[in-house]
């Protein structure tokens, strides 16, 4: 039922609306379907727009990006966002809703344009009538490819459908411009198709409530998910541009800082060199967490502002310095430097020492036998340190924790960093690939350093892997809203320092 939709901040209304005003509703509560609708308002009358994400759970850059756009403020007009439109979808990462086979689990296929035909569910019908109650001017809906339409004429990877009206025409021909215009040599171009298919929620608003629409469709190969929302991103902003709303920039992923929520804002690096699931996996599900993926191009661009925690995973960590690029390195180190906190887990902690040209250089610790840092992977043995009372607890004992080609961490000594402080130390090692043996036995796992008014933590080892002391992993978890300086729940307040 439409009812169901409960916008919270009626304060506002009771005063002068502070602007810009960000409400937010559940569409469909109570059922497997619930999921947040967000509200921006401008200060200035102007269009509606009506971004929705996560249609099919396997297409995860949509949901992304209108997770971010979610948080983006507007001058003008309205913005309605559903990140999350198909949760139980994207909760099991298929096309279609689980249990449920062809047209008949695929939400993108029961919107009917003739309305002598039943919708394909109860909560098809509950969406249609939420966008029909809204009446939106533009429907933008965020779906992913498997391949690229300009080189695979079975897949609609990287274009936009528009409906077949002069405005939509207009629009996109100009968010094609904006996008491509990012494009690195050699790759894909996005292209413009027509006719939304049949039954998909944009075609029957196109033909059954005169809204004008498109799908803006991404291509899942061979690319990062925080490249592919960020194309999203660019071609949405890139509309309300046209639209007059003025957006906020692109790159806003979280929202703002001010907003002093209780969350923990999270940016998940996974960029070139860098695989995020163990993370993503991990902070999944636990409410206190907005997590957005990260990239290049958004770090240099000032996205870090509104994130509390930056986490650099595993991957190669020359791959991820050489990818932030001297510009996404000095953003880092700032983002660092003025309050935010680092975690870089394995390739992200080689990144977070002062080894290498490509490294950030932000806590006092140097590499050792490089030569043999392919070491190999396996369960080791780390004892964690008693903490301190402005240390992290992150375990008791000795506990088994998943190693893969590790740095192996000794002082660097330079006078211009602080030193680090040991969480964790190895207990046993492993030495393949004509390593010695004894090196790692004894070096820190885990460290602590500071840089400017930030803080640093770099685990040798993945912590964050399902291989790892189920545990640890609780703790890894609990030491985010630590750092981010918001008590777990049940902990004891801070007053008593
Ligand atoms: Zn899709």
């Amino acid at each position: 039922m439409i009812g169901s939709i409960l916008i919270s901040g009626l304060l506002v209304l009771q005063g002068i609306r502070p602007a810009p005003e960000i409400e937010q509703g559940l569409l469909a509560a109570g059922t497997g379907f619930e999921t947040t609708v967000h509200v921006t308002y401008g200060d200035e009358p102007g269009p509606t727009v009506m971004v929705i994400g996560g249609v099919h759970g396997n297409e995860p850059a949509g949901a992304e990006a209108a997770g971010a756009i979610a948080c983006w403020t507007i001058g003008r007009g309205r913005l309605i966002v559903i990140p999350r439109a198909n949760v139980p979808a994207l909760d099991a990462k298929t096309r279609r809703i689980p249990g449920l086979e062809g047209d008949e689990g695929d939400l993108n296929r029961h919107f009917p344009i003739d309305p002598e035909i039943d919708f394909g569910s109860e909560y098809g019908a509950e969406l249609w009538s939420f966008i029909e109650e809204r009446e939106p001017d533009w429907i933008i809906d965020l779906h992913e490819g498997y391949d690229y339409r300009e080189r695979n004429p079975d897949s609609v990877g990287n274009t936009i459908i528009a409906c077949d009206e002069p405005e939509v025409l207009a629009a996109s021909t100009l968010m094609l411009e904006s996008v491509n215009a990012t494009r690195e040599e050699g790759s894909a171009s996005f292209l413009q198709l027509r006719n939304p298919v049949r039954g998909s929620i944009v075609r029957a608003a196109c033909a059954r409530l005169d809204v004008l629409g498109m799908i803006l469709e991404t291509t899942k190969k061979n690319q990062p998910v925080s490249f592919r929302a960020r194309q999203h991103r660019i071609m949405v902003h890139r509309l309300l541009q046209h639209l007059e709303m003025q957006p906020c920039d692109k790159d806003r992923i979280l929202p703002h800082v001010d907003a002093a929520d209780e969350f923990v804002h999270v940016a998940l690096y996974d960029g070139p060199g860098a695989n995020a699931t163990a993370f993503a996996t991990l902070l999944a599900g636990d409410a206190r967490f907005r997590t957005r993926r990260i990239g290049p191009e958004a770090i240099r661009n000032g996205a870090l502002d509104n994130a509390d925690i930056l986490i650099v995973p595993g991957g190669s960590g020359s791959r991820q310095g050489r990818g932030l690029g001297a510009g996404g390195r000095e953003a880092i180190r700032t983002f660092v430097e003025t309050g935010g906190e680092y975690i870089g887990a394995c390739a992200g902690a080689y990144l977070g020492s002062v080894t290498y040209d490509w490294s950030l250089g932000i806590v006092d610790v140097e590499v050792i036998d490089r030569k043999h840092w392919k070491r190999g992977s396996g369960i080791v043995d780390v004892e964690w340190m008693k903490p301190g009372s402005d240390q992290p607890d992150l375990g008791d004992g000795t506990t088994g924790i998943r190693y893969a080609n590790g740095p192996v961490f000794a002082p660097a000594h330079r006078d211009e960093i602080q030193d680090y402080e040991v969480l964790g130390v190895y207990r046993s090692e492993i030495a393949l690939n004509g390593a010695p043996t004894g090196v790692m036995p004894g070096t820190p796992a885990v460290i602590m350093g500071s840089w400017g008014d930030g803080r640093a933590i770099l685990l040798s080892p993945h912590l964050e892997s399902v291989q790892s002391d189920p545990e640890t992993r609780r703790n890894l978890l609990e030491l985010l809203p630590w750092l981010a300086g918001i008590s777990p729940p049940g902990s004891s307040p801070e007053s008593d320092q």
